[in-house]
């Protein structure tokens, strides 16, 4: 299959947090991948911005030990990486104060797209478009990305919309969700509404019940205090596996534009139903016997009660989905790193061959990590002689297989941060999207923190608490192995 590159128009592009984790793993070495495929003009400037003192060379040597670090494509290619390097620049700024802001709009082409990603933290948001617009580079051409956490809750997330607001209008506003920009997520939408085949099964009438998973291996180790006032469901359901699920139920948009895609998955966020108690897990992972790596030794509270894992049954409520609730997964520690949506469809409704043990039925699996791609799983004749015995096999579509020889793969940001150059705003969340998610988050969080339950303990490497495989044994279901 080849790969088809179509170039962006030149642009400024400035990254407030160049100096930081986010700029030096995923932004730059993006954008060097980009510059390599030929989609970034040489004309095409990036500044880099922080409040660190350091003069445009210093700043490219730091750039160039990350790329050798983060971007594949960087080994042994000195002299592109010295290209690239030629397009950056760096200013120093202080968000938060009137340091640098004078210089940085002199350094901006009149005439060139201007981009802002704000790759640092939330509080300067505000701060950082106030004094864009202040100083007369917040222009109609001009966009705006910002970074999750958006919001704590509806009302700071109200708050933050309003502030961006006041310098740039929605269209103009970017909110990056990494996982819109992942390959598989958007496969999703071609898979849905550029088949014929699924369509007619896309209901409650088939499908048994949807299972969101995203597991991490990993546990809080460094990111402890930020983690303990968020928690897995502000950190990962709220955002991740909220825009997951819109994909999976979301009605066909009329057209592949930014708004008609929006404005299904709004619907589908007001059509969730409250979700009892019941139906929700927290866990906390524990303690590794002989090592201090609980939950609790990273978190700034030893005695916390913030939740590293949640499951919960949604049901969204209306024609197309009553009856088929989707159960959301997300934890820390588990037993590896993966990512996926599981279809179950319903079984036949009736049978003529004899019963088959440990049956699971046609389920139809996205996967988003490891190893994007597709999977449907089908029950076929068990080969060879003895009568009819049936067995299960999957039809495996792994992307990098499928697409092999002179495809362009890209990394989630890299495509994302070439869609806010090209103005498409489908795979960034609006104002009204998140602070619906955010309506419906509200309420269950404070649920937990009205009630006296702690989360229930489980063991790193596992799948979770034990109740998290009730919720849906309870309903003569089961979660797929996680990995
Ligand atoms: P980080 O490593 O702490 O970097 C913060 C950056 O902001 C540094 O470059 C810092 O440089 C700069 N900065 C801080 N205060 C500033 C000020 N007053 N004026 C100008 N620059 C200032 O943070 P990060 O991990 O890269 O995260 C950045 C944002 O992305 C956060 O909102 C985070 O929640 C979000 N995010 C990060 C990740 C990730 O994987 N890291 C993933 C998802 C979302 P100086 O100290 O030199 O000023």
């Amino acid at each position: 299959m080849v790969s088809r590159v179509i170039p962006v128009a030149p642009f400024d592009l400035v990254v407030f947090g160049a100096t930081g984790d986010l700029a030096r793993r995923k932004i730059f070495p993006g954008l060097f991948h980009r510059f390599e495929v030929g989609q970034m003009p040489s004309e095409a400037r990036i500044v880099g911005v922080a409040r660190s003192e350091m003069d445009v060379d210093a700043f490219r040597n730091l750039l160039r030990a990350s790329l050798l670090e983060f971007a594949d494509r960087a080994q042994n290619a000195e002299d592109r990486v010295q290209a690239f390097l030629e397009c950056v620049s760096y200013v120093r700024v202080d968000a938060a104060g009137e340091d640098g802001w004078e210089a940085l709009s002199k350094h901006m082409r009149k005439d060139a797209t201007r981009a802002f990603y704000l790759s640092v933290s939330p509080s300067l948001f505000g701060d950082i478009a106030d004094r864009l617009s202040a100083h007369g580079m917040a222009t109609s051409e001009s966009r705006i990305v910002v970074e999750k956490p958006f919001g704590q809750d509806l009302a700071s997330a109200r708050a933050l919309n309003a502030t961006l607001r006041r310098s740039f209008s929605e269209h103009q506003i970017y909110r990056i969700d990494h996982y819109l920009g992942k390959e598989t997520v958007q496969n999703l939408m071609a898979l849905r509404f550029a088949n014929s085949l699924w369509e007619p099964l896309w209901n409650s009438t088939h499908i048994d019940h949807v299972q969101i998973t995203v597991s991490e291996s990993i546990g809080v180790e460094g990111r402890g205090a930020y983690y303990d006032r968020s928690g897995a469901m502000r950190d990962m359901v709220q955002n991740h596996l909220m825009q997951l699920l819109c994909l999976t139920a979301m009605e066909p948009p009329s057209k592949y534009d930014p708004d008609a895609v929006r404005n299904e998955k709004v619907k589908v966020i007001s059509a969730l139903q409250d979700v009892p108690q019941e139906d929700i897990v927290r866990g906390q992972y524990r303690e590794t016997p002989g090592q201090q790596d609980s939950y609790c030794d990273h978190a700034e509270n030893p005695d916390s009660r913030t939740e590293s894992f949640v499951a919960m049954k949604v049901n969204v409520g209306n024609w197309r989905w009553s009856g088929t609730p989707f159960y959301l997964r997300t934890g820390k520690k588990l037993r590896a790193r993966s990512s996926e949506i599981a279809v179950v469809f319903r079984d036949p409704p009736h049978m003529i061959f004899p019963k088959m043990e440990g049956r699971r039925g046609n389920a139809l699996i996205i996967r988003l990590q490891p190893d994007e791609g597709i999977t449907l799983r089908t029950t076929i004749k068990e080969p060879g002689p003895g009568g009819l015995r049936l067995a299960e096999v999957t039809l495996d579509m792994t992307f990098a297989e499928a697409l092999a020889g002179g495809t362009d793969t890209q990394d989630a940001y890299e495509r994302l941060i070439m869609d806010v150059i090209r103005g498409d705003q489908t795979l960034f969340m609006r104002g009204d999207e998140v602070e619906a998610a955010w309506s419906w988050a509200d309420p269950i969080i404070a649920g937990w923190e009205a009630s006296s339950r702690t989360p229930e303990k489980y063991d790193a490497g596992g799948s979770g608490p034990e109740d998290a495989l009730m919720l849906l044994h309870r309903e003569g279901r089961r979660w797929r192995e996680i990995g």
